[in-house]
């Protein structure tokens, strides 16, 4: 009896392990085919960002709100354990008359990260100052800092959030909007594409959220820029159209086959158009080399 129980534990052992594994591939590894045909248009795009009239911005500004850290495992399906350095990210459009904000990030440091009091303060005094205000998704770490800020029912007047960011407030938390601020907030709602200001214009990239967009900057001096927001958090998702395990995408209700799709669109666009400088929503490495090449600016203008 003894020896035959003996001799099932192998057995045993080694269908526990295989289970282990196919869990493992499918939680961490697996990544599904592109699904629809999301497309991005550059050339409308371009077309879009001369069409309304008015000095484009003369400065990109970014301003490292917190640092935190992830597992290269999180970010990339089939990556390891080492952990990857993070950052929380805002931008500012500085034009020769006003000013413009991409991603608000938020107040409180991500878990186990930390955020830049006075990076902070300065975002805080930018969107006070800010004629356009608008978000590549609705997350709490790039809407928050709108939401929660002290004067966020005046700051609304310049937000240009759409009808699908302001449809998942469960998405943001534990950042939350005072009910008064938004009371009579009429959302932008469009198909593709929408010029919001000379040289900006949003692209429509359901995906990571419904609310998600990717903003098109084109500067005076014709440098031109795409904040993907999450839709890529790395060059790394972007450069080998590695989306996210499923393990994450479950937790955060992302739709993985768009994603994959649309990473393999701005996977072809880098290669076509590698002037058009790509930045994800939470990768330092894209940010250090545009801050060197002058193509952004530290700190935002006061
Ligand atoms: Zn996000």
């Amino acid at each position: 009896m003894n020896s035959v129980r003996r001799r099932r534990w192998p057995r045993v052992l080694g269908l526990i392990a295989v289970v282990l594994a196919a869990a493992y591939w499918w939680f961490f590894v697996q990544v599904p085919g592109p699904r629809t045909e999301w497309a991005l248009d550059v050339a409308e795009v371009r077309r879009l960002a001369g069409s309304m009239a008015g000095d484009k911005p003369t400065e990109v500004r970014v301003e490292r709100v917190g640092t935190f850290q992830f597992p290269h495992a999180i970010i990339e399906s089939g990556g390891g354990w080492g952990m990857r350095p993070m950052a929380l990210f805002s931008y500012q459009l500085v034009f020769p008359t006003h000013r413009a904000i991409i991603d608000t990030a938020q107040v409180e440091p991500l878990p186990g990260g930390a955020n830049d009091a006075a990076a902070v303060t300065r975002l805080q005094a930018a969107m006070g100052a800010a004629d356009l205000i608008v978000v590549t998704h609705e997350h709490g770490d790039h809407l928050g800092g709108l939401a929660t800020h002290p004067q966020v029912a005046a700051l609304m007047k310049a937000a240009k959030l759409t009808k699908e960011q302001l449809a998942h407030p469960e998405l943001m938390r534990p950042a939350a909007f005072p009910p008064a601020a938004l009371s009579g907030y009429q959302p932008v709602d469009y198909d593709k594409y929408l010029a919001v200001a000379p040289g900006v214009v949003l692209i429509r990239a359901a995906g990571h959220t419904p609310g998600s967009q990717l903003v098109y900057v084109q500067r005076a001096d014709g440098a031109e820029y795409l904040f993907l927001g999450d839709t890529a958090w790395t060059q790394l998702n972007v450069e080998q159209v590695a989306e996210r395990p499923r393990a994450i995408t479950l937790l955060i209700g992302e739709d993985r086959g768009v994603v994959v799709r649309q990473l393999a669109e701005l996977a072809a666009l880098a290669k076509s158009e590698p002037q058009l400088h790509q930045v994800p929503g939470h990768d330092p490495g894209p940010v250090d080399q545009l801050v060197a090449q002058h193509l952004l600016e530290e700190k935002f203008a006061q």
